[in-house]
């Protein structure tokens, strides 16, 4: 370790083997060695001592939209990695829609990478897009690096995204199965979608009638059943409906290969309790009921629900109008996804190692980034300082992304971010930001 520049001690050191007092030496952005405490400080290294604020990895946020280019009134790359680097998050992975061009070409890929090049303050990654017309376009993406292919199986909300129908999802799916890449899904079925009721209107209730759980069910059903047949590897966006797990749990038991991921906001946000009107609520699949929550609380515990991601989708105020029908669906959550998270799960008696597992280590490994999701000797140098049981009222004149609006205003949330570290550069500190210094990232060939 005498080569190490930087040297990061604390009580509270979350490692794969849990957590412990310990000193973590960085050079040339990795970590080259979990010590104990009270390791000796090698000559000319810098100490940063944190006491008993809580070292833990960065987050990996698999599930963003960014919207830039095309849509930047909506979000960009500037704002929406300052968001995440000061919500503790050092990587993100960026959605394949609602910028223009969506990156469903090798061609597109390279104008969001020109974009993201100098303004991303963390690490950044893209997903491609499937659409009916690009299968041959999957295997070149696959080569250019993106981690894998969003598909819809009922209308995205943006018509230069068109969903698969089945024989579409099938197709795309072996196209993809043949180099064994990742296909991850927003998993409603639109028959199922057509024949609920739609009111449209203010009213909550009326809105989550439109979006039902079997509509979530059944498409879930849809894609592990073309999984299994394929052998392909699948992902579940977003799950919301509880009435999917045992679905899950039995296509698991199988040996299909499918993961599943949910959000902070069905996990801290419950149906009952949105204001009419309140479009900030909305998303898709919808917030359920606490009972629901309850039961995605235990598949998160269970191991049936691999990880948390924020699926982040802002759009501008205007676009949240008080009809839940047409108002845009979309929770902005980068900055508050750990605090939100750790609130809740604390409550509920979970740990903080259960929270790093979720939204780190779960999420790294779905892309496959070995070298992010954990304090080890190897990784990349990025970390989050975490003050755990200070709080804070979330005020959305303090957040960072372009469009203040946010669902958990003026909720009380447990665990404040001090400062972020990038490959063992401090990227943000007590609400003070660097200058960008994230890379692009590429999937590991
Ligand atoms: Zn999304």
């Amino acid at each position: 370790m005498s080569d190490a520049e930087l040297v990061l001690r604390s009580t509270r050191v979350i490692t794969p083997e849990g957590t412990r007092a310990a000193t973590v030496t960085v050079s040339a952005g990795k970590i080259t060695a979990v010590l104990p405490y009270d390791a000796e400080v090698p000559a000319g290294a810098r100490l940063e001592d944190f006491g008993d604020h809580v070292l833990l990895p960065g987050l990996v946020d698999t599930h963003v939209h960014v919207n830039d280019p095309g849509r930047t009134e909506w979000e960009g790359f500037w704002t929406a990695t300052r968001a995440a680097a000061a919500g503790g998050i050092t990587t993100l992975v960026d959605m394949p829609l609602n910028s223009l061009p969506p990156t469903t070409t090798v061609q597109n890929l390279r104008v969001k990478q020109d974009v993201a090049r100098d303004k991303a303050h963390i690490d950044v990654g893209f997903w491609g897009g499937a659409l009916p017309d690009n299968v041959k376009d999957l295997r070149p993406l696959h080569d250019a690096g993106v981690f894998g292919f969003k598909a819809f199986l009922s209308p995205s909300g943006v018509d230069e995204f068109p969903h698969l129908d089945q024989d579409q999802l099938a197709q795309s799916l072996a196209e993809i199965a043949g180099f064994d890449g990742l296909l991850i899904v927003h998993a409603e079925d639109p028959h199922h979608l057509a024949a609920a009721p739609q009111h449209g209107g203010p009213r909550y209730a009326d809105f989550l009638a439109s979006r039902p759980r079997d509509a979530e069910d059944t498409a879930i059903a849809t894609l592990i059943a073309q999984a299994k047949r394929l052998d392909a590897r699948v992902h579940i966006l977003h799950l919301s409906s509880s009435d999917a797990l045992p679905l899950i749990r039995a296509a698991r038991a199988e040996g299909v290969r499918v993961t599943v991921e949910t959000c902070p906001h069905y996990l801290t946000l419950t149906a009952e309790e949105v204001p009419d009107g309140a479009s900030e609520f909305k998303c898709c699949p919808p917030i359920r009921e606490a009972a629901n929550q309850d039961l995605l609380w235990q598949a998160l515990a269970d191991g049936t629900v691999d990880c948390v991601v924020t699926d982040h989708s802002p759009s501008t105020a205007d676009l949240k109008t008080d009809d839940f029908a047409t108002a845009w669906g979309g929770i902005s959550g980068l900055q508050l996804s750990l605090s939100a998270v750790w609130t809740e799960a604390r409550r509920r008696g979970h740990g903080l190692e259960d929270v790093v597992r979720w939204m780190s280590e779960r999420t790294a490994a779905l892309v496959g980034l070995d070298q992010k999701g954990a304090i080890a000797p190897g990784r990349d140098a990025d970390f989050a300082v975490l003050a755990p049981d200070e709080t804070f009222t979330v005020d959305p004149v303090a957040l960072q992304h372009r469009n203040r609006v946010t669902a958990y205003a003026g909720r009380t949330l447990h665990g404040v971010v001090k400062s972020t570290w990038l490959r063992g550069e401090r990227i943000v500190h007590d609400g003070e930001f660097t200058e960008p210094k994230g890379t692009l990232l590429a999937r590991p060939q």
